[in-house]
């Protein structure tokens, strides 16, 4: 493969831990939620997963390579941050986003109120039609750890096309 590939596919997947006196930021966006994700960083995991996605579709490291969770200066980092590097990324390689798809594990709170935002909020950072970006959630049914509700998982899909 070389990079005139003309269409590039990434996978990410993340997972974070519930913690009391955290706030739940998913999607660069705040949620009102009892728990929050435990993080060096924010703790949002759609975001890590998205931005894991596209960097491993442009065969580059993860993004603890880029923002390592031993260094303080990433401490409570807002992860729009992480994704801005991964677009900016995109840019310099020659592509850019074609679309996105995300899915959400968990039990609580519910998201479905909040994807317009969220999806907004990804529109802006990634230079995306709202129209390319899927956001759907999911329960676990009750079933191990997220079903426990010990904490949140994402999973992301997207696509880089030739610029
Ligand atoms: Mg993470």
């Amino acid at each position: 493969m070389t990079l005139d590939t003309p269409i590039l596919i990434g996978h990410g997947y993340d997972l974070h831990r519930f913690a009391r006196g955290r706030k739940l930021i998913l999607g660069g966006v705040e949620i009102p939620s009892e728990m929050g994700l435990l993080g060096h960083s924010d703790a949002d995991c759609l975001i890590h997963a998205l931005s894991d996605a596209i960097l491993g579709a442009l065969g580059l490291p993860d993004i603890g390579h880029y923002f390592p969770d031993s260094s303080p200066e990433n401490k409570d980092l807002d992860s729009l941050i992480i994704l801005k590097k991964a677009v900016t990324e995109t840019g310099n390689q020659g592509f850019k986003l074609g679309n996105i798809d995300l899915t959400l594990v968990l039990e609580e709170p519910k998201i479905a109120p909040y994807s317009k935002q969220i999806k907004e909020k990804l529109s802006d950072c990634c230079g995306l039609e709202v129209e390319r970006i899927g956001i759907k959630a999911t329960t676990n049914e009750g079933l191990g750890a997220i079903g426990r509700k010990e904490g949140i998982a994402a999973f992301a899909v997207c696509t880089l096309i030739k610029d």
